[in-house]
């Protein structure tokens, strides 16, 4: 039997928010929320997905994800701790220690639950060990204009402020070229 290494199962819980950015892009920005794409979504981030993704899974899932944008949206701290508590108190929470071959690791919602609820629990824990350990400012939606998509940024560093280096590549330009847009010459 193989066993993942103690990072990739400490990990186990910052895949609850990279599924999380996944999830919520995919659905509010111009990502394929339809079932057999957020199957794979969530196979992609280690869930046991199983059976095809139903068409009323697909629904709640992106449900779930219209639910956890604005978490994201918010700017202010306390509002977006509300807003997550508010989300996080409809979720069936039980947390057990499982081993699926991954090696032993935490799961927050009750054995033997749906993917749905597994979703949403592990998606609702993660980030709120974001805003615990980092504050609620390090989960945001890109500043570029015209891209509309969130992110978690979980560095070390500075904040960030966009989704990916494609968007803060763009956006740098742009800011230089208004700049000299606007130099008199
Ligand atoms: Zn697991
Ligand atoms: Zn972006």
């Amino acid at each position: 039997m193989t066993r993942s290494s103690p990072t990739e199962v400490t990990g186990y819980r910052n895949d609850g928010v990279g599924t999380a950015v996944a999830l919520v892009n995919a659905v509010t920005t111009d990502g394929d929320a339809s079932p057999g794409a957020l199957g794979a979504l969530l196979a992609s981030y280690n869930f046991k997905v199983g059976e095809p993704v139903t068409d009323d899974e697909a629904e709640a899932l992106r449900h779930w994800a219209r639910l956890l944008r604005p978490v994201f949206a918010e700017a202010d701290e306390e509002g977006a701790i509300d807003l997550l508590n508010a989300v996080m108190g409809e979720v069936p929470m039980h947390p057990h220690i499982s081993d699926h071959g991954l090696g032993p690791h935490l799961h927050y919602g009750p054995p033997g639950a749906g993917l749905v609820d597994r979703v949403r629990a592990n998606t609702a824990v993660g980030l709120a060990f974001v805003i615990c350990e980092h504050g609620a400012g390090r989960l945001g939606v890109c500043q570029d204009t015209g891209c509309e998509r969130v992110y978690a940024d979980i560095s070390r560093g500075p904040r960030k402020r966009y989704c990916s280096k494609t968007c803060l590549n763009r956006a740098t330009v742009a800011a230089f070229r208004a700049r000299q847009a606007v130099t008199p010459t």
